[in-house]
Parts: structure tokens; sequence; C-alpha cells
């Protein structure tokens, strides 16, 4: 739960995340009474005597314990900054999070994150598909540490990660569960909580078994991972939080003891975000419940218009989960709404697809998602052509699949450029 400032409450009652993203955590009388937050644009920071240097140093590398209510003193922008403090604070409120790190990346989140809390013998069991920088992350250079990655099915239910877990030795030795849910681009989800449950399970006195979630795709509007036991939040700041295609970012959320280990980690791997790209997220923060939510509704009239058209075979939209699907229970317990990634099969293969996406007039071909404005890729041979071909079919991602980012724009406006696009196809 998040230890809330006193502006967050009237009379008592906790106001909503959207009311206090204007001013939480800053206070104009800081900065000649600028109603915003400036730009704190320093790379480091006066003390006002050697003392409390002294003080503040002591605190920063945990030479001392930190009295109650005594917040690290402002040092050097690598350890910590003014806008980057603030967003945090703003951030965590979104997720009822205790705190908070921004990073330079989604990237630099996730592997920051792992790097904190992964040992030379753990396994990471991690479900499939994941965004392919993390693939290469798990697959690629943790191997080179000792860490053995082992995949799921994301579509595959609980039994999937029960069946690996199943393994004494695989069991002794999870580090960490790591989710990226809805799956990109199939929008398969995992249970969170039965991972929590099972994360919990195999943790030890001197060991904790982590659940970690990728919540970049629906959050933190639409699911919230702590609320259902998961430790860690992880987003790439790139997409919906940012929500203009105008900056690069990360944010890792959890419980205070957990981040202030992440913490140390970036402070010494160097991988906080500027308080430039702070500053932006913070801006950023204020529309975000409007932008998402203009984007949700957008995309339930794109994919209604999708699935009746006939040349379209399948569409991957949460919104048209129905009641006896598996996963309808999961979407029902852990999601809000089915935020605003779509995927489709159009009907043929490789070739009708890229018709297409060649046709699209304002729909833009690109990948990255999340922004204000609507774009289309084909997985297969973009943001999934590393995968294996047979792995990529196993996990749903066929030739003929598009991927649709909706935006805030009209919604017959998008429908339009859809349809003529797929007359061309
Ligand atoms: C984009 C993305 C990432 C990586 O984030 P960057 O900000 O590009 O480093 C990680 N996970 C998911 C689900 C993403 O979509």
């Amino acid at each position: 739960m998040v230890k809330r400032k006193s502006e967050a409450f009237i009379n008592g009652k906790a106001l909503r995340p959207e009311s206090l993203m204007m001013g939480y955590g800053y206070h104009p009388e800081w900065s000649e009474g600028a109603i915003k937050c400036p730009i704190f644009q320093t790379s480091t920071f006066t003390f006002k005597n050697a003392e409390e240097s002294k003080a503040f140093f002591e605190l920063a590398y945990g030479l001392r314990k930190r009295d109650p209510n005594e917040e690290l003193g402002l040092i050097y922008s690598r350890l910590n900054n003014p806008d980057l403090e603030i967003l945090e604070d703003r951030l965590a409120l979104w997720d009822d999070a205790e705190a908070g790190a921004v990073f330079s990346s989604g990237m630099s989140a996730i592997s920051t994150t792992l790097l904190s809390f992964l040992r030379p013998g753990d396994v990471i069991l991690h479900s499939e598909p994941v965004y392919g920088g993390t693939d290469y992350l798990l697959k690629q250079i943790l191997p080179q540490f000792n860490i053995r990655p082992i995949g799921f099915l994301a579509n595959g239910g609980i039994e999937a990660i029960e069946r690996v877990l199943a393994d004494p030795d695989v069991a002794h030795r999870l580090g960490m569960i790591y989710l990226e849910i809805p799956a990109n681009p199939t929008n398969a989800l995992v249970d969170i909580a039965a991972c929590a449950a099972l994360a919990q399970r195999r943790s030890s006195s001197e060991r904790r078994g982590l659940l970690a979630v990728d919540n970049t795709f629906l959050g933190p509007l639409w699911q919230q991972p702590l609320k259902h036991g998961a430790d860690l939040a992880l987003y790439s700041a790139t997409k919906f939080i940012g929500g203009h295609s105008d900056l690069i970012a990360g944010v890792c959320l959890g419980a205070a003891d957990l981040i202030a280990h992440v913490k140390t980690m970036r402070t010494i791997m160097g991988t906080m975000a500027d308080p430039w790209t702070g500053w932006l997220l913070m801006r950023s923060l204020e529309t975000l419940k409007l932008r998402m939510t203009s984007q949700m509704k957008n995309a339930r009239y794109v994919a209604n218009f999708l699935a009746e058209h006939p040349r379209v075979e399948r569409v991957y939209y949460l919104g048209h989960l129905v009641e006896d699907d598996p996963q309808y229970p999961i979407y029902r317990k852990q999601c809000s709404a089915p935020g605003s990634m779509i995927a489709f099969d159009i009907v043929g293969g490789q070739a009708e697809a890229f018709r297409f996406l060649n046709a699209l007039e304002h729909i833009k071909l690109a990948v990255s998602l999340g922004g204000t404005e609507s774009l289309a890729e084909h997985p297969a041979t973009m943001t999934h052509a590393d995968v294996d071909p047979e792995e990529r079919i196993e996990m749903g991602i066929t030739d003929q699949m598009v991927r649709l980012s909706v935006g805030i724009e009209h919604p017959e406006d998008l429908i339009a450029d859809l349809e003529q696009a797929l007359a061309a196809a």
C-alpha cells in the first residue's frame, strides 16, 4: 500500500490518481510559485554544509539505518533528481505501489531489475512470447551468468507452469517467475494470483521466489499486477505512459525494500532516466486516463468492425473473449477493460497482410504501441522476426497476422482506412 502524502486526501478520503497527476508531490513554493514542476536540468546538487553531505552519503551507501521519515537528500542525478522522484511518487499511485524507480528505457528497467534479484544457478520461468529485447536478455545474456530461462506458453494455462515446476531441480532453483501479459501480439493472459501463489510456495526463509509482471500492454489503467500478488510491475513507459511516441523510458514498481534494492543497481549501472524525460513523463501522466480511455473505446469499434469483415479470419481482442474460453475468468478477475491492442488474421497469408499494410493511408506502418496515433505492423516479419518459425506458429503468430495499436483519432476515420485497405488486400 502506498504511503500517500497528506495532499492525497480530502476529509480522510483518498483522491483518485487522475486527480493527483497535475501536482502531487510538488509544491509551487519550492520554485517561485511555478504551477508546474520545473525541469531540474542539473547533474549535481550543492549541500548546505559538510555535515549534511556526510549524512546524505551515509544513507546513499547504506552505512546507517534511515531514520523514520528521513528521505535521501539530493546528491547527484544518477542517484536522484526531483523530476524523477516526483514522477516516481505519481507513478506509484496508479498501481498503489509503495515505491517506484524510473529508467532510461523499458529494457533498462527489465535488465536492471532482473540483475538485481537473479543469481548464478537460478532458474527464471517466463511466459512466451515476450518482447524481443526481453527474449534476447533471457535467452542470450542471462545464460552467460549461469541463469537458466525456461519458457512456458502464455496460452497454456497455469498447468503449463505447474508442469515445469514439477521438476524438483527447477522448483528448487526458482529465482523468479516473469510474465508479460497480455502476450504480444495474441493477447493471451496468465493468472497473476495463481503465479503469485506458485512463487510463494517455492520461497524459503532465506530466498523469496519473486513474481515480476511486464504490464506495458494494459497498465497502469486496466491491469494492476501488484493488487493480485505480483512483487514487481514493470513498464516500457515508451508506450502508454509516455503515450506520444516521443520518448523512451521504463518503470519498476513494488514494495519499498525491493525498489531500494533495484535503485542501488540502477545507480551503479547508470540506467536512470534523465530529468527532461522525467518532466515529459509527468506531463504525459496528466492525460494518461483520458488517452487510455479514448484508445480503449476506439479499439472496441475497430475490433467489432474487423470481426464482421469477410476478409478477416480471426480477431485477437480481450473484449471478444466468450464465457466458455478458459481465458475469460482470468480476464474478469484481473483486467478492468480490454485495452487498445488488437491483432487479426487476414484471409490469406503474408502477401495479403503486406498488401493491406501497404494500402493503409492514415494508420502508420510502424512498431511500438500505446501512442496517440494508430499504428499497424506484421509481427511475423517485424517484432517477432527473430522467433524460431516453428515456435512462432505454436505461439499463434501466423503469417496472416496484423497487429494494431489503436490511437485517439475519430473511430470512423480509423474504420474508413481499415475498410479501404482490406478492400485493396
Ligand atoms: C516496448 C516494450 C519493451 C521495451 O521497452 P523499451 O522502452 O523499448 O526499452 C518491453 N516490454 C514490452 C511489452 C514492450 O512493448
